[in-house]
């Protein structure tokens, strides 16, 4: 049976993990397990003024051709990304995630989507890459 692959920047909605949470510095600290999550905690994030996706990241499901992001060949988001990677300092060591094995940026960018990954805010990004923002 063929293994899903994981979206690591996805949606708060039912079926998401907690996969990383925002700190005040601005960079996303990746969880070493990701968390399941219920409905009353979409609902009590959704309560916020803030989006979830702009102070969490989730991971669910890649689901290739239905999502926007998708370029035919693989995620959008992270071959986008990766461009930035000069502005950031790398860290030679990348953080223990548990989704490594079947991330999807992971498996298109390795090591290089890791080094971005703590950057990256799910609300934001998907708003710039497709210019609603
Ligand atoms: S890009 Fe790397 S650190 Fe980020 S979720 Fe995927 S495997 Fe984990």
């Amino acid at each position: 049976m063929k293994t899903s692959i994981a979206c690591p920047s996805n949606r708060c909605k039912p079926g998401s993990k907690l996969l990383g949470i925002r700190q005040e510095n601005g960079t996303v600290t990746i969880l070493p397990e990701p968390l399941s999550i219920d409905e009353s905690f979409i609902e009590k994030v959704k309560e916020h003024p803030v989006p979830a996706e702009r102070r969490f990241r989730f991971t669910n499901k890649c689901i290739e051709n239905g999502c926007n992001q998708w370029t035919g060949k693989g995620c959008g988001v992270i071959e986008e990304v990766v461009q930035y990677l000069d502005r950031i300092p790398v860290n030679e060591v990348l953080p223990p995630c548990s989704i490594r094995v079947h991330c999807r940026w992971f498996l298109q960018k390795g090591a290089d989507a890791c080094t971005i990954c703590p950057y990256i805010i799910t609300e934001i990004t998907e708003n710039e890459l497709s210019g609603t923002e």
